[in-house]
């Protein structure tokens, strides 16, 4: 099937309020282009050097979210192109977003985190740390960042109560966060290909999809 088709069978999925974001990280541009041309605005992308690459070839009007783990010496990179930074996982690097937005005069959207998953590997605040944090209230002060929801990744197995669990997780921080950062804090971004139906039955409002759209991703080495 081509990308089109598999894209609007996935747009005719979802259900009104949930957004898709169309996954592309170490597929080429043309794959980007095919996308584009059938509606597609969001794309994510897992590489600061690879989304900036995109976003200065392709056209102004896509919205580039930053999905994989970020590290700070690369936030500059990113700060001209990037919409939403999804995985947002420190204080360090909040502050180092927040310096790196104020540096170019503009405001950042983010989302934090949240490590639900029963892999050690996975990414995000566990809930100590985000608990710790939020007990400073240094996220007051934040002038260039603004707190929109909250991320997370699904444990990868076949053990629906598990994933589901996860999910269930994810949303109670979107719950307990919401009343803390005040509006705009509308983004719960949980759901990839293959368990994104799960994800909107415990609240997701953003699933981060990219097989079920582009294919397998071939990895190069690093
Ligand atoms: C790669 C990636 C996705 C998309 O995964 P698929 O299984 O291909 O849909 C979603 N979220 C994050 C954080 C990713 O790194």
């Amino acid at each position: 099937m081509a990308i089109a088709e598999k894209l609007n069978e996935i747009k005719a999925s979802l259900p009104a309020g949930v957004t898709l974001v169309a996954v592309s990280k170490t597929h080429p541009m043309e794959a980007v282009e095919e996308a584009y041309a059938a509606g597609q605005r969001i794309f994510g992308e897992s590489r600061p050097q690879e989304l900036k690459a995109k976003a200065e070839a392709l056209p102004r009007d896509i919205e580039w979210h930053m999905i994989g783990h970020l590290q700070t010496n690369k936030v500059r990179m990113l700060m001209p192109y990037v919409a939403l930074i999804h995985s947002v996982d420190s204080e360090r690097l909040v502050c180092e977003i927040e310096k790196e937005a104020a540096r170019i005069d503009r405001v950042v959207d983010i989302l934090l985190e949240v490590h639900v998953a029963r892999e050690e590997s996975k990414t995000g605040w566990s809930g100590e740390e985000l608990e710790a944090w939020l007990g400073t209230e240094r996220w007051r002060e934040l002038e260039h960042v603004r707190v929109r929801g909250v991320m997370g990744i699904a444990t990868n197995t076949d053990d629906e109560a598990v994933v589901r669990g996860d999910f269930e997780a994810l949303k109670g921080w979107f719950d307990r966060l919401k009343p803390l950062f005040g509006e705009p804090f509308d983004t719960l971004s949980m759901g990839m290909s293959d368990d994104y139906p799960a994800a909107i039955a415990c609240g997701s409002t953003m699933v981060r999809v990219g097989s079920k759209i582009f294919g397998a991703r071939e990895y190069q080495k690093q």
